[in-house]
């Protein structure tokens, strides 16, 4: 079926023209006769936004367990042990699901979720997300990272588990290194995540040093041995919190290695405003890792939601203009250039990330896109902008018609 949408304003080159999409696919032009026509009339059109670190698995359960008190990571952690034996894949699957429909409403056309991996709940985490992925197919890619977040060494038989994972249908190999007894059982963590990675030919994503401890050494370990296995461009680093708060020279140190690595990383700026700085004096930590001076060597850095509704945070709803305001936030990002950078954040960065192919308005590309109601990304952000038109692989899936009526006008106008 082909589709024409006219007067499109493409993000980032701002350029008003028509999209010509044909078999799921931008095509250069000619689509048939009878196409399907819609105006953009000239909104802003981004080739949809992508959701590149978020944990369907344990979306939704925050209704079901008890509070987290402390409000920190450990306490989070803790008190799914007790929901995660309860899973069962039908559940997991339908709160993906649910999930999945409101990233899909906001404009979301790409995901890559981690799923715990670990002897608590074995594989049942991948199998319910991959049952929801199988669901969604025909309206959401979604890539799976099998995350050991118990640890590899220190939880017995997730070393197992998760070359059972990816054989099973993961596609990334995940990893929780500060989360292990020693930092020398960290840096075999590491190592057992390449050793599974070369194996499979895969990516990896780990969720590194997500600690307010300065003493996390984790990056940097996973930065070496991405060089000594030659992984460059192909391991990316969530969260990296403790990076904030290590003394200037080490920092400096460290980026440039994530550099030289050629290391992605992913700042969750929702969930680590949150979760981060809960046990010190003021003043307290801002939780997010260094994003400016990580932009300013040229590393790509995208974000993600993390978490929805489960016991490190209490809300998101996967919308890339909720977590992107908050990104602009909490990373000082102010100015024009760098406001169209959060832009680029939760687009091409991430797709970055994923190392898509087929992102982008070029002809071949997938045709995913999204009509925003708005002009430019900082309306975007500021109004929370409406997403008029969700299309995945050139098929209309959402449409939000909702325009606000005043019924009152001020005198004089
Ligand atoms: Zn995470």
């Amino acid at each position: 079926m082909d589709l024409l949408v006219k007067n499109a304003k493409l993000w980032r080159d701002g350029v008003v023209r028509d999209l010509h999409i044909s078999d799921g696919k931008f095509v250069e032009q000619g689509v048939a006769d009878g196409a399907e026509v819609i105006d953009a009339a000239g909104r802003l059109c981004v080739a949809g936004f992508i959701e590149p670190h978020i944990h369907l698995d344990k979306a939704l359960i925050n209704d079901d367990v008890r509070r987290n008190v402390s409000g920190t990571l450990d306490e989070a952690i803790e008190i799914i042990w007790e929901r995660k034996r309860a899973y069962t894949v039908g559940e997991i699957a339908e709160r993906a699901g649910r999930v999945i429909r409101s990233a899909l409403g906001n404009g979301v056309t790409r995901i890559r979720s981690h799923v715990d991996i670990d002897n608590i709940g074995g594989l049942r985490p991948l199998e319910g997300v991959a049952e929801a992925r199988r669901r969604y197919s025909e309206v959401m890619d979604i890539q799976i990272v099998a995350f050991p977040q118990e640890g590899i060494l220190k939880n017995e038989g997730t070393e197992e588990l998760m070359w059972q994972a990816m054989e099973s249908g993961a596609d990334v190999v995940g990893g929780m290194p500060f989360n292990e007894k020693h930092p020398q059982d960290s840096a075999k963590h590491i190592s057992i995540a390449f050793e599974i990675a070369k194996h499979f030919n895969v990516d990896i994503d780990m969720h590194v040093d997500e600690t307010d401890d300065s003493g996390a050494r984790t990056l940097e370990m996973l930065a070496e041995q991405t060089i000594e296995h030659g992984w460059e461009g192909r391991v990316t680093a969530g969260h990296t919190c403790a990076l904030a708060g290590y003394q200037e020279d080490y920092a400096n140190y460290v980026i440039k290695l994530v550099r030289a690595a050629g290391i992605h990383m992913i700042t969750n700026p929702a969930t680590n405003l949150m979760l981060q700085g809960r046990l010190d004096a003021q003043p307290k930590r801002r939780g997010i890792t260094r994003v400016k001076e990580l932009l300013a060597e040229s590393i790509n850095v995208s974000f993600g939601q993390d978490c929805v509704k489960d016991t490190f945070y209490p809300f998101g709803r996967v919308d890339p203009l909720e977590v992107g305001l908050i990104a602009a936030h909490a990373a000082h990002m102010s100015l024009p250039e760098e406001i169209e950078i959060v832009f680029d954040m939760q687009t091409n960065a991430a797709a970055k990330v994923m190392r898509l192919s087929d992102y982008g308005f070029e002809p071949g590309c997938k045709a995913d896109l999204v009509i925003l109601d708005a002009e430019n990304a900082a309306e975007a952000l500021t109004r929370q902008a409406a997403r008029r038109v969700v299309i995945k692989k050139g098929r209309v899936i959402v449409e939000n018609e909702k325009n606000q009526k005043w019924c009152w006008s001020p005198k004089g106008e």
